[in-house]
């Protein structure tokens, strides 16, 4: 089935004008015609089942027609992971998507080398991993912000789980419990400074663990801490 995420208010007898990508999309590369099934979705209203209505030069216009599947919401754990590079953050995203974070903070941290975020292109790329894996929403991906400014903020309601990779912190399965919102802190190719991480541990929300005795790339680690805190606290644990 085709999925595309839509701005617009889905709710029977709906007209949906596309955007010039997603119209060149249905109609040249899936090649749908008039009556072609779609399922739409924008995050509130749950996911639609749409037809082809017309085909026009630049736009192509859908017809709602019933609920699929109700709006429901998945597990609420944010990922929040220091600038890294370009591929690599580009694949943390995508992979947050697919594993369910609710949200994607970036932060910069001593030891971030990459300074710049292409904003666009990242929630583009959320975007198309949330049609691909299903989802009923696509998590905001948030501009990125110091560490420091970030920990000052937080909503010490939300614990954090602290990828520490200096190797004295426990199984991650061992010590993740207890319901509620939580968040996951990756750091960057260069790790956390020795001052970050005695700062981070002090901290009365934080929950360090270890992904294990190997040090993984920080796109292995996003990917391995989101799959052990949704297999432990999340929606995989069945
Ligand atoms: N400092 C190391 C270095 O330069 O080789 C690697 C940092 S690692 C690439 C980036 C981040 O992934 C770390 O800051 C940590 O958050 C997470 N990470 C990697 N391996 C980990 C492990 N075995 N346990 C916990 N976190 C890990």
């Amino acid at each position: 089935m085709i999925r595309l995420y839509v701005p617009h208010d889905l709710k029977p007898g709906a007209a949906i004008g596309l955007d010039p990508e997603q119209s060149r999309y249905l109609a040249q590369v899936m090649r749908l015609g008039v009556g072609g099934a779609v399922e739409v979705f924008n995050g509130r209203d749950g996911a639609w089942r749409a037809a082809v209505a017309s085909l026009g030069k630049r736009t192509v216009t859908l017809g709602v027609e019933a609920l699929a599947r109700p709006q429901a919401a998945g597990p609420d754990v944010e990922l929040v992971v220091a600038m890294v590079k370009r591929g690599p953050l580009e694949t943390i995203i995508e992979k947050a998507c697919e594993l369910g974070a609710a949200r994607v903070r970036l932060v910069r941290t001593e030891r971030t080398v990459a300074d710049h975020a292409r904003m666009e292109r990242l929630c583009a790329i959320a975007v198309e991993a949330c049609e691909q894996t299903g989802r009923l929403e696509v998590p905001e991906i948030v501009e990125p912000v110091k560490l420091d400014a970030l920990l000052t903020g937080w909503d010490t309601g939300r614990r954090l789980m602290y990828c520490d990779e200096a190797g004295e912190a426990p199984p991650a399965l061992k010590v993740l419990a207890g319901e509620g919102p939580w968040a996951i802190l990756i750091g960057p190719e260069g790790g956390f400074s020795p001052a970050e991480r005695t700062r981070i541990r002090s901290l009365s929300f934080v929950t360090a663990v270890s992904l294990g005795p190997r040090i993984l790339r920080a796109d292995t680690a996003a990917i391995a801490a989101l799959t052990l805190w949704q297999a432990q606290l999340g929606d995989a644990r069945g």
